[in-house]
């Protein structure tokens, strides 16, 4: 909790006690607070929109195209690219993150909750969740019947959202900023080169790693190619090969998408894990996180690990667990922390078991070699379960061209033969068993799309481990 909240009044530049007015191109908007207090404060930004002025817009401007449109347009009820504006307009201090008279406040990271009464998503919850989970967002929606009366026509595109999250207020705004209208997918004006700029400015810190960047910027250009290209670009050379990774990362995950073959892969390492009666667990190559949330659902795991290189990964992953909002207990049981595979690391020692999934392809030859040592000799865990794509399995894959890997950044993708050969070669080495499943729908002389190994040690002491 933060206190005060009045706070949010210095923050947004709008006194709690007033109601404010302001006149915009398109019609009125009104700030006040219904409630104000030290533990909650609520600031309303209320829309206006004149319908009928918004019929006499030059043609061109107008944002339907079928007959009835100017008649029966959702504009004046919907949050839009008019609500954006609004914000840019009413709250643009908040917006660009400057605060005269509590300077330190901005920066402040503080519980916010936005609600949204009617948010058009084309592209419905699915897109609206891979929008704003990735900036750490918790989301609530409330999908709306396309017509109440007639339940069979099926459901509408508007929904009621609140998002949630732990950030400053201008973080907050910005994500709303850019994301409504492009989650409405429509721009009540022309969209030209300055909105390359805007874009620019308002997803400065988030947009370069969100993986759903591209989307983002397509549907925020209009998807308008030029527009977007340029964009694109500037992005890519601003945030250089982290970018492209993430980038990359989305396409991985596009390809296997069709299957839920993500799903299937965390769900069975956590039955392995579950199984074998660890306790104290690792996520070695955590990424952003994905198999966390799943480990910390089991109680039996009283210590859980996530390790990744990347520092960028780990902070998704942290807003993935809200981890600052965890009530103590479930904090005290999951740490995460930047580390290399690349390098024996004491940190690793004494754990029951580690997962690595999906890590070991994105190795070199000679790293997977330390990778091996640092693993299974020094930190050697009573259990690893690991797992890789089965190369074998690419062929099935409609989206990926042939003779190419999964993931850009992927240095090999193995046969089951490749695999299995090297995962034996490592249990005789360093004293392990290894037995291998296969991880979502196999097919006949092809395999499973993903195969997993599970290394026992033989020393493995007592328990069922
Ligand atoms: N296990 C996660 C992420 C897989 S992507 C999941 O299943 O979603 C591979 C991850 O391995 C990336 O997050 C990458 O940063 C990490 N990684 C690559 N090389 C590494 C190294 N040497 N040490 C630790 N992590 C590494």
């Amino acid at each position: 909790m933060y206190s005060p909240a009045t706070d949010l009044g210095y923050l947004l530049h709008k006194h709690p006690s007033r109601i404010q007015s302001f006149d915009l191109s398109f019609g009125q908007a009104h700030v006040f607070y219904p409630e104000a207090s030290t533990e909650k404060c609520t600031a309303a930004l209320l829309l206006d929109v004149d319908s009928v002025g918004l019929i006499r817009r030059p043609r061109g401007q107008f944002t339907e195209n079928f007959a009835l449109a100017q008649y029966v347009s959702d504009r004046p009820y919907v949050a839009s690219s008019f609500l954006s504006v609004a914000v840019a307009r009413v709250f643009g201090s908040a917006l660009s993150g400057k605060c005269k008279e509590r300077p330190e406040l901005v920066k402040t990271e503080i519980p916010l909750s936005a609600r949204l009464s009617i948010l058009p998503c084309r592209g419905g919850d699915k897109l609206l969740r891979r929008l704003f989970e990735p900036l750490g967002y918790t989301i609530e929606a409330e999908q709306h019947a396309l017509n109440t009366h007639f339940p069979d026509w099926g459901e509408s595109r508007y929904f009621t959202v609140t998002l949630q999250n732990t950030c400053s207020l201008s973080e907050l705004l910005t994500h709303l900023y850019v994301l409504i209208p492009v989650l409405d997918d429509e721009k009540h004006y022309w969209v030209g080169d300055a909105e390359i700029e805007k874009l620019a400015k308002h997803g400065n810190d988030w947009l370069a790693a969100h993986p759903e960047q591209e989307s983002i910027v397509r549907r925020y250009l209009k998807h308008q190619h030029r527009l977007t290209s340029q964009a694109l670009t500037q992005l890519r050379e601003k945030d250089g090969q982290e970018t492209h990774k993430t980038t990359q990362a989305q396409a991985e995950a596009q390809i296997e998408e069709r299957i839920g073959l993500n799903e299937i892969r965390l769900v069975a390492v956590t039955e392995i894990l579950k199984q074998c009666g660890a306790k104290r667990v690792l996520d070695l190559g955590c990424g952003e996180g994905k198999l966390l949330p799943k480990l910390l659902a089991e109680r039996q795991f009283e210590e859980i690990v996530g390790m990744d290189v990347s520092h960028r990964a780990l902070k998704i992953a942290q807003k993935r667990l809200h981890h600052d909002r965890l009530p103590e207990k479930q904090k005290e049981r999951i740490r995460l922390f930047q580390g290399s595979l690349g390098y024996r690391d004491k940190r690793l020692s004494g754990y029951d078991a580690a997962a690595v999934v999906e890590v070991i392809e994105h190795l070199d030859l000679p790293q997977l070699a330390v990778f091996e040592r640092v693993l299974f000799e020094f930190a050697c865990p009573r259990k690893v379960v690991l797992t890789t794509p089965n190369i074998e399995y690419n062929v099935k894959f409609e989206n990926l061209q042939a003779g190419y890997f999964r993931h850009k950044d992927h240095r090999f993708e193995w046969t089951r033969d490749e695999f299995q050969s090297w995962a034996v070669g490592i249990s005789k080495r360093f004293g392990y068993t290894v037995v291998f499943h296969p991880i979502g729908p196999a097919v006949e002389d092809i395999g499973p799309p993903t195969q997993m190994a599970v290394f026992t040690r033989e020393d493995g002491g007592e328990g069922t481990i």
